[in-house]
């Protein structure tokens, strides 16, 4: 595939709010075909380097996806190198309907000539999207009326025709009913054998399930690394969320 060589490589990373250390020196390696989950108690600084990865936090240090070096552009920069995020709540125009929603965030990737040329018909990525996220039943809909995990859904969906090859999701599925939570790893699966997904996650029941690696922080550094069995059966992973 087109992604074949595509991973994020991030070497050294730092970012300091008014003297306070956040992200204290983290290396993080993700390649395309992996389902990393970030995980660590509250304020570990897993968002913060969501953050500097996005062009939202200044940073430090060396952070490269597809070859390009990224630190120091402004997002909209990042977001065309491919890479996309999404936030706790979904941000979604409730009064546009879904096709619209994704119409318009494919206009902000890179193929706005091509669309906007289009007059009629649904454009194959989006028709694929549409497909992929399970909502081409309710295309026409307005984006308002989406149940809770829907709506994440759709947010993905506008990452994937945004033509994001590198996505950062925080917390999918916060919120969500069992079924929901499922629906969403099978759809985070599927995109991850194609693009590269790091997931930030509480629900240790959903890392279990669908998580292909883990990176553990802990004040701003990395505690620990590998399969779920590998940091479980950690014991600096154990002492920091059981307590000493
Ligand atoms: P996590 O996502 O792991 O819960 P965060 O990345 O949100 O952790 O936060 C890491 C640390 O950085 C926390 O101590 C938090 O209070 C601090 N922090 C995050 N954003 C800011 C900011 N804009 N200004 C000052 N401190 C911040």
């Amino acid at each position: 595939s087109r992604f074949r060589h595509d991973y994020l490589e991030v070497r050294g990373l730092r970012v300091e709010f008014d003297g306070f250390v956040a992200v204290d020196g983290v290396d993080l390696t993700v390649t395309q075909g992996d389902l990393r989950f970030l995980i660590g108690p509250n304020g570990a600084g897993k968002t913060t380097i969501v953050d500097a990865i996005t062009g939202l936090a200044r940073c430090s240090g060396s952070v490269r996806f597809g070859g390009v070096d990224l630190v120091g552009r402004p997002a909209h920069r990042i977001v065309r190198a491919g890479v996309g995020r999404t936030f706790q709540t979904a941000s979604v125009f409730d009064e546009l309907s879904v096709l619209q929603n994704l119409d318009i965030a494919a206009g902000s990737g890179r193929r706005l000539p091509t669309l906007l040329r289009r007059r009629s018909g649904i454009p194959d990525e989006v028709a694929q999207a549409l497909e992929t996220i399970g909502l081409t039943a309710l295309a026409d809909a307005p984006a308002g009326v989406l149940a809770h995990g829907q709506k994440q859904w759709l947010e993905i969906g506008m990452l994937l025709v945004q033509d994001a090859r590198l996505l950062l999701l925080d917390e999918p599925v916060a919120g969500m009913s069992h079924a929901e939570r499922e629906q969403t790893g099978q759809l985070l699966r599927r995109i991850g054998e194609q693009r590269t997904v790091v997931v930030v996650e509480h629900d240790m029941e959903f890392l279990r399930t669908f998580a292909s690696s883990v990176t553990v922080l802990h004040q701003g550094r990395v505690l620990s690394e590998g399969s779920v069995a590998q940091v479980q059966a950690d014991p600096s992973v154990v002492e920091v969320y059981l307590g000493r």
